[in-house]
C-alpha cells in the first residue's frame, strides 16, 4: 500500500526542481569517493546512508564530519554494518550509497508533509513546529502540535491555506515568510506532479544565517501511476526491494514478508488478513504472505510455491484457497507439481473450498504427496499448521 520508494537523494533532487532549498550534495558508494566528495564540498558535511528506512540520525547513520579523515571513517562504518532502526527489524539493512551533502547550522527544525487521507479522500498537509527525529512521538503524545490542512483534490493548495500553514510555524520574518510559502508550494507540487502517496520533509530547518531549507526528505508514489512517470521508472532501484517481492511481482503475485515462521499462500487480501488472523488467533506467527489474486494460472501458483519455499524462515505453510474464479483443481495441479519439482521439506497444510474442489481433494489423494497435510476447514488448518511449526 505505500508504493514504490526512492532515496533521500532522489526525493531531495525532486524536491530542488519544484523549487525547494537543498544544501549541495553528492551521492557516493565507496569511502574513497566519499572522501573525493568531501574535498569539492569541504567545510562540514553531513555524511547520510542512503537505505529505504527512517531513524538512521539515531542509529548512527547520519554524521556530521568536519574534515576528510572524519568522512571516510563514517563512510567505512556506514557501508561495512548494517543499519538497525526501529523501522527495520532486527535483521537491518545494507548500505550500498551515502549522501555526502553540506551541513547547515541548524536554528530551528520543523516538520511538513503532504499525505493521502483516505478518510477524506483528499490530500492533506501537515506541518509542525516541533520536528526533527521525533516526529511520530508528537503525533501520539501531542497531536494538537501538528497543523493540517485538507486539499481539494483538484484545487490543490489555495493561497489562504498556504498563508495559514506558514503562520502555524510560527515563522514570521518576511524573507523567511516567503522562502516558507516556496518550500511548502513546492512540496505539494512534487505530490501532486508525481502522484505520492506520502511526501515529507523533516527536518524543514531555519538556519542560522536565515534560510528556509529541507534537508532531509521521504516520498512514497502510487504503484498503480507510476507508469506515466518516466522519471520515477528511472529512479527505481531493485537493489533496495526485497528479492522476494520483486520476483512476485514480476509473475503478478504480490508477496508480503514477514517476521515469523508460518508460510501463507492465499488467493485474494481479505482472505489474507483473515489468514493471518487466525494464525495468531491459534499462537502462531505469519513469515509472509502470498496473494495468488484470482486469475492464477498453474504455473504462477508454482512459483508461488517456490518463492515461499525459499524463505529459511519458513517452517509450515498454510494454503488457504477459496476457489471462485481461480479453481480449486489449478492450485491442486500446482500443488503436485510444486512437489515434485521442489519437494515438500517442510509440512504444508491446505485448505481448498469452492469450485472443483471434490475434483481437488481427489487429485490430491491420488497424489500421495509427502508432507501434504489436508485440513477441513479455516480453524483445523490454522490448529494443524501451529501444531507442526511449534
Ligand atoms: P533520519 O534520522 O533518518 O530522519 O535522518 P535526518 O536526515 O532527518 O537526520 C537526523 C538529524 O540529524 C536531523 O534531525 C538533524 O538534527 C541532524 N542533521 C542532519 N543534517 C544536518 C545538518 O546539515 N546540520 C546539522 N547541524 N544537523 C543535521
Ligand atoms: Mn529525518
Amino acid at each position: 500500500m505505500p508504493g514504490m520508494k526512492v532515496h533521500e537523494y532522489q526525493a531531495r533532487q525532486l524536491l530542488a526542481e519544484a523549487g525547494v532549498p537543498v544544501p549541495a550534495s553528492r551521492v557516493v558508494e565507496t569511502a574513497e569517493a566519499a572522501t573525493a566528495a568531501y574535498n569539492d564540498i569541504r567545510g562540514r558535511v553531513v555524511v547520510k546512508a542512503q537505505v529505504f528506512a527512517g531513524g538512521r540520525g539515531k542509529a548512527g547513520f547520519v554524521k556530521l564530519c568536519s574534515d576528510a579523515a572524519e568522512v571516510r571513517a563514517a563512510a567505512d562504518f556506514m557501508l561495512r554494518n548494517r543499519m538497525v532502526s526501529p523501522q527495520t527489524g532486527p535483521q537491518g539493512i545494507a548500505v550500498k550509497k551515502l549522501l555526502i551533502a553540506s551541513a547547515v547550522d541548524i536554528a530551528k527544525e520543523y516538520y511538513a508533509a503532504v499525505v493521502v487521507d483516505r478518510g477524506r479522500r483528499r490530500p492533506v498537509v501537515m506541518v509542525s513546529r516541533e520536528g526533527g527525529v521525533e516526529i511520530e512521538v508528537v503525533a501520539k503524545e501531542k497531536p494538537e502540535a501538528i497543523v493540517k490542512h485538507w486539499l481539494h483534490p483538484h484545487l490543490g493548495l489555495l493561497e489562504f491555506q498556504l498563508a495559514q500553514l506558514v503562520a502555524a510555524l510560527g515563522i514570521t520574518a518576511k524573507e523567511q515568510v516567503a522562502a516558507a510559502r516556496k518550500v511548502i508550494r513546492g512540496l505539494v507540487d512534487v505530490f501532486y506532479k508525481y502522484d505520492c502517496s506520502l511526501a515529507e520533509i523533516n527536518p524543514l530547518v531555519c538556519t542560522a544565517s536565515g534560510e528556509v531549507m529541507a534537508i532531509d526528505a521521504k516520498m512514497n508514489f502510487d504503484d498503480n501511476a507510476v507508469f506515466r512517470h518516466k522519471r520515477l521508472q528511472e529512479m527505481f532501484d531493485p537493489s533496495e526491494e526485497n528479492p522476494m517481492e520483486l520476483r512476485a511481482k514480476e509473475h503478478n503475485l504480490s508477496y508480503i514478508a514477514l517476521e515469523g515462521n508460518i508460510g501463507c499462500l492465499v488467493n485474494g487480501a481479505g482472505l489474507a488478513m483473515s489468514t493471518m488472523d487466525i494464525i495468531k488467533l491459534h499462537g502462531g506467527e505469519p513469515a509472509n504472505f502470498l496473494d495468488v489474486g484470482g486469475s492464477v494460472t498453474a504455473e504462477g501458483a508454482v512459483e508461488a510455491f517456490r518463492i515461499i519455499l525459499s524463505d529459511h524462515k519458513v517452517k509450515g505453510v498454510l494454503v488457504n484457497i477459496f476457489g471462485g474464479i481461480a479453481k480449486c483443481d489449478t492450485i491442486a495441479e500446482a500443488l503436485i507439481a510444486a512437489a515434485r519439482e521442489i519437494g515438500f521439506k517442510v509440512p504444508v497444510v491446505v485448505r481448498l473450498e469452492g469450485t472443483n474442489v471434490e475434483r481437488a481433494r481427489t487429485m490430491l489423494k491420488e497424489a500421495a504427496i509427502e508432507q501434504l497435510i489436508t485440513a477441513g476447514d479455516l480453524t483445523d488448518a490454522a490448529k494443524k499448521v501451529c501444531a507442526k511449526v511449534a
